[in-house]
């Protein structure tokens, strides 16, 4: 075999593929996370709680359930939280935001979750109803994110977490004038940031630096989307500012009508960017699973994480 140094058997081993980076039997176990939609229908309400029951085994140290846009889904995820803190062994979270509601009813919602036993808000300022175009406060409540954090801390002693953006919030003047926001944010009594998806990995790691730089120290926990329709992300995507490489375009290129194959992909491009960020020291995960169980669960399984027995 032909060992020169430009055309090695050692160089073509020694390139990125997983068995080169550490394994996950040598590192801490994942803490995961996973991201619920409200369901809108009984039908999806059933696809729901299989896709709960099937990761509650991995035991994550949460899971969380979104608000719609505008806080049009305001019962729905009560009713959801509500059910997971009865029905189930796992610590739920409730997405909260500011649009279109004053101080005292977001407060009121707050004080519910409180007495339904939840402890665990995700604060957001949230995105304009549909059909509006820019985001404007109401004029009795919480203005932004920051304000709304405040606010919790005055209510009882939540657990928080709050949004985080590595490639800038598209509002965002800056991106400095982001970071510098986002250090108020977490200052106001954040516990854990969790990130906009992203599919660059070196983008969440540069992110992490310049927060670590201008001294936030807090977990800022990255946000995987297993991609499960590319369309559809692309389409979401183009809305909150993450960017979709072109790497990522070719791979799913021709699959629109191919489920199977795209799922395949989609497998492989999320524990390529999970096992990376674990072998640069990242330990915690939030899955925005979008109702869906079985990617959330391989690349989970990837990283570490076995079923925990019950009880
Ligand atoms: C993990 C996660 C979960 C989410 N879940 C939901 C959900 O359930 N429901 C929903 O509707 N949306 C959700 N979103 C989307 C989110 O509501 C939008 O991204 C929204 O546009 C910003 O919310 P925020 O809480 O990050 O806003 P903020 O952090 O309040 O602000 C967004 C940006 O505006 C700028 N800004 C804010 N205040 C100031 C200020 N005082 N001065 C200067 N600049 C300022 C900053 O650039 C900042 O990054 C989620 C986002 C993430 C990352």
């Amino acid at each position: 075999m032909d060992t020169a140094p430009n055309n090695t058997l050692e160089r073509w081993l020694t390139g990125p593929r997983f068995g080169t980076l550490p394994s996950p039997a040598s590192l801490p176990a994942p803490k995961l996370s996973f991201e619920f939609f409200p369901p809108k229908n009984e039908k999806l309400e059933a696809d729901l709680w299989t896709c709960i029951r099937r990761l509650e085994p991995l035991g994550p140290r949460f899971v969380s359930v979104t608000y719609g846009a505008g806080g049009s889904t305001r019962a729905r995820t009560h009713d959801t939280v509500a059910r997971l803190a009865r029905e189930t062994s796992l610590t739920p979270a409730a997405h909260l935001t500011c649009v279109g509601a004053t101080r005292e009813e977001v407060d009121e919602v707050a004080r519910a979750y409180w007495e339904a036993g939840v402890r665990h808000i995700v604060a957001l300022r949230g995105d304009p109803p549909a059909g509006a175009s820019q985001y404007t406060p109401h004029p009795g409540g919480y203005a932004q994110a920051e304000d709304l954090v405040r606010g919790l801390r005055r209510i009882a002693d939540f657990d928080i977490s709050v949004g985080a953006y590595p490639e800038v919030h598209p509002a965002a003047l800056s991106a400095d004038a982001d970071l510098d926001y986002f250090k108020r944010k977490m200052d106001a009594g954040a516990n854990r940031a969790i990130t906009q998806y992203f599919f660059d990995t070196d983008v969440y790691l540069r992110f992490l630096d310049r927060c670590h730089a201008a001294g936030i120290t807090l977990p800022i926990v990255p946000g995987i989307m297993p991609v499960t329709n590319f369309a559809s992300v692309k389409r979401f995507s183009a809305m909150c500012g993450a960017s979709v490489p072109a790497w990522l375009e070719k791979l799913f290129e021709g699959l629109d009508e191919d489920e199977g194959t795209r799922r395949m992909v989609a497998a492989t491009v999320a524990a390529e960017q999970v096992r990376i960020l674990q072998a640069n020291g990242v330990d915690e995960f939030h899955f925005y699973t979008l109702n869906r169980p079985d990617l959330t669960y391989a690349i989970a399984h990837i990283l570490g994480a076995r079923p925990v027995a019950a009880g």
